[in-house]
């Protein structure tokens, strides 16, 4: 249930408001806005006296939320969520936020040329898989603690923020301390307790749409990290499979739009795993900005032939040089 205040309501009739839901016993969350507050009630709300609490003084009105997802809608919470990295990267407002870098990282060196490189260039974030969640188990499965460790430290030097892969909350601990935003990947957004125990640490995440996952499964995959207190979430659309075989995956620019629409969450593309090649990579890249992304990842390497990971679909320093022109 959604409580929205008259934009002229006092923060008496605001508390008013807010401790009568609490007697009940429900949970009420303050969700302020630039024009009004709004309070949003979680839980069983069909014993909420519907009447009662539109006559208070200062309530506009009082809408119940219909869809299964709640924190994560635009009905819960009208205006677009913000996600502060720091003072220049913040993810869902004008200025789209562009994520660079290796799909794995294989030595500090490539890693420190690359994210030089890519920082010149205009990106806002490096990214860098330590933890490869790979198909295979036969494929190269990441560098581990070693990579986190330098990826930290290439940050820091070249001066961006750094976003890598979780895959075991066994490592917790290590995200903690390494990295400025934790990234869930496609393979793990149906992971309910890995979810939950990455909100806990209380990062800025990055959660990527599962494979095969509809539109209301992704959402509720953020609803449980909302859930748990943390709501500095940034959803990615990372394609999805189909029939078509043509192309890796398939990039759901509908279902981003229809994201723009429902969730007040920043939401951004991943042209690189949505292709799986690289000449693909930059018209899915400015179709997604065009139909409402506020940012993208895309994957660069020094040499993408010689890739450990994700060769055929990494752009080389000079396409990604005329992407970012383009863009
Ligand atoms: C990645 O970003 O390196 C990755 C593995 O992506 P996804 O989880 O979307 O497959
Ligand atoms: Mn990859």
């Amino acid at each position: 249930m959604l409580i929205v205040m008259q934009n002229t309501a006092t923060k008496r009739q605001i508390d008013d408001v807010v401790s009568t839901i609490e007697k009940i016993g429900l949970k009420p969350q303050r969700l302020p806005g630039a024009q009004r507050t709004a309070i949003g009630v979680m839980g069983n709300t069909s014993f909420v006296d519907h009447d009662r609490i539109v006559n208070f003084p200062g309530v506009k009105e009082v809408i119940h939320v219909t869809k299964k997802y709640k924190l994560v809608s635009r009905e819960y919470n009208p205006e677009d969520t913000l996600v502060k990295i720091n003072d220049e990267v913040v993810f869902g407002g004008k200025k789209p936020i562009i994520i660079a870098g290796p799909c794995a990282i294989e030595s500090k060196e490539q890693l420190l040329k690359i994210a030089k490189t890519i920082k010149k260039l205009g990106a806002h974030m490096l990214r860098g898989g330590a933890y490869k969640p790979r198909t295979s188990p036969y494929s190269f499965q990441g560098m581990g603690e070693e990579a986190l460790k330098m990826m930290h430290d290439v940050g820091k030097e070249v001066g961006l923020p750094i976003v890598t892969e979780i895959v075991s909350i066994a490592d917790l601990d290590l995200f903690k301390k390494y990295v400025d935003m934790v990234q869930i990947g496609s393979r793990n957004m149906h992971n309910f307790d890995l979810l939950q125990r990455v909100a806990a640490i209380g990062k800025p995440i990055l959660l990527k749409r599962g494979m095969s996952a509809t539109m209301e499964e992704f959402l509720l995959a953020a609803e449980y990290i909302l859930n748990r207190g943390n709501p500095n979430v940034v959803l990615c659309e990372r394609g999805i499979r189909t029939f078509e075989t043509s192309t890796r995956n398939i990039l759901d620019l509908n279902t981003l739009a229809l994201i723009r629409r429902e969730s007040h969450l920043p939401i951004i593309a991943d042209p690189s795993h949505s292709a799986g090649r690289y000449d693909l990579v930059s018209p899915l890249a400015k179709a997604s900005l065009v139909a409402g992304a506020h940012g993208l990842i895309v994957e660069v390497h020094n040499n993408p032939k010689e890739a450990l990971s994700d060769g055929e679909q990494s752009l080389d320093f000079e396409t990604f040089k005329s992407l970012m022109q383009e863009l």
